[in-house]
């Protein structure tokens, strides 16, 4: 039996026991080397990498053309 039972696939920690044959000594070696899983690490993963449908597309922000004030005074004469 490997440690793949065991520990976290995530944050390497000790899972929680599963039952009385769970406490084993290779067991608790892990527990002191890795420390136990906080839980919760593989619904985190799956929300990361679940895609996001609810993303909706970016709304094109529709702006009024904007009317530039014509004036004489700042036009740059070149000739
Ligand atoms: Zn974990």
């Amino acid at each position: 039996m490997g440690n793949d039972a065991v520990l976290c696939q995530v944050c390497q920690g000790v899972l929680p026991a599963s039952g009385r044959e769970s406490y084993t000594a290779t067991r608790a070696r892990l527990i002191v080397t890795n420390g136990y899983c906080e839980g919760g690490c593989v619904e985190r993963v799956a929300a990361r990498q679940q895609p996001q449908v609810h993303q909706q597309p970016v709304e094109v922000v529709r702006q009024a053309p904007v009317a530039v004030p014509q004036s004489p005074g700042v036009r740059v004469l070149t000739s």
